[in-house]
């Protein structure tokens, strides 16, 4: 199996947004990007109901940005729970997506209200949200890191 993913230290990956892949399709270029939250085996993971409710409101979010709902391919959580994965149109670094990071973490910082798409019609697990866990996960991870993101928060540990 190769699997490009499976080939980086995550002993030695910080937390930030970094490019997972790229790939062609017809004509276009997709970016994967990994949003990692969590230092991966260093702290805890996410919540499974934080990060349930933060795929809910990431997507929200992106999903009716003007400048990136169109680009907006796919969001969701990683196995791990360490982190998500956000699929854009077009060619990307990661420096292309803080602004809209940045937008889309402090939209869920300062949620307030019932969670979009969380009744029992259209969501697999209605019973399974926290989100003020999730708003306390996002704080965090735009203090600590999102705000005066970093070099080494954008590229994958060599
Ligand atoms: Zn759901």
């Amino acid at each position: 199996m190769n699997v490009a993913s499976f080939t980086i230290d995550h002993d030695r990956l910080l937390r930030g947004i970094y490019v997972s892949r790229k790939d062609r399709v017809g004509e276009e270029t997709v970016t994967t990007f990994d949003i990692r939250i969590k230092r991966p085996n260093i702290e805890p993971c996410m919540d499974t109901a934080a990060i349930h409710t933060l795929e809910h409101l990431m997507a929200v979010y992106l999903r009716g940005d003007e400048q990136w709902a169109d680009r907006t391919i796919y969001v969701g959580p990683m196995g791990c729970r360490t982190g998500m994965y956000v699929i854009f149109k077009g060619d990307l670094s990661s420096e292309d997506i803080v602004d809209i990071m940045k937008r889309t973490f402090k939209y869920i910082i300062d949620f307030e209200g019932d969670v979009p798409a969380a009744a029992s019609k259209e969501c697999g697990n209605y019973l399974d949200h926290n989100l003020e866990y999730a708003r306390w996960e996002c704080r965090k991870f735009y203090d600590e890191v999102l705000e005066n993101i970093k070099e080494e928060n954008m590229n994958y540990p060599m």
